[in-house]
């Protein structure tokens, strides 16, 4: 059978929602509304692994972007990411098309877009009231060492995140993501 050399790479969640952080899983399982038109459209997925999980586990609390952003965690992002950066390359240079990498916006680590923001989180927990947050624009921490590293390895992909809820970010809804993709794959 031919290869068809068209790659759509997601965020780990998208694929198992059971990595999110309690209770954020919006879904038992897959975003079946990103992934079964790429799998009915014949696209090859690429599940990154997910940097909170492998790094801090199932029972970890929320975190904000400022939580992760220090350089044990950035190297843990680097560690896990470098075997899909190197796959990457490999694709690229015989001629695969990456139509997306798609990340998760309002995650401290794969936000590509967006990120949840707060200097003042952090410390105990009991008693204390919970500080407010801010989505600010960028990327995230994970994100930035993917992109990064995708630099260093001289490859260019096009990051964006897409939304699995229906009111929030009308920009990047699903059927609007998809529709780039697949016309992109045309
Ligand atoms: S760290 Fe990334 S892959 Fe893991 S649950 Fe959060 S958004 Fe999903």
């Amino acid at each position: 059978m031919k290869r068809g050399k068209k790659i759509v790479v997601v965020a780990h969640c998208y694929l198992n929602q059971n990595a999110r952080v309690r209770p954020y899983a919006s879904m038992p399982g897959a975003f079946k509304e990103l992934i079964v038109p790429l799998v009915n459209e014949d696209f090859g997925i690429i599940q990154l692994p997910c940097p909170e999980t492998t790094g801090c586990g199932l029972n970890r609390w929320e975190a904000v972007t400022e939580q992760y952003d220090n350089p044990g965690f950035r190297r843990h992002c680097r560690s896990i990411l470098q075997p899909y950066v190197d796959q990457l390359s490999e694709h690229v240079k015989v001629g695969d098309k990456i139509y997306a990498v798609l990340g998760v916006p309002f995650s401290p680590c794969c936000g590509v877009n967006r990120n949840p923001s707060s200097k003042a989180w952090g410390g105990p927990l009991l008693d204390r009231a919970v500080e407010p947050i801010a989505i600010v624009d960028g990327p995230a921490v994970f994100m930035q060492e993917m992109m990064k590293m995708c630099g260093d390895a001289g490859i260019t992909l096009p990051f964006t995140d897409i939304s699995e809820d229906k009111t929030a970010f009308p920009d990047i809804q699903p059927e609007i993501i998809l529709k780039k993709i697949l016309e992109a794959a045309k």
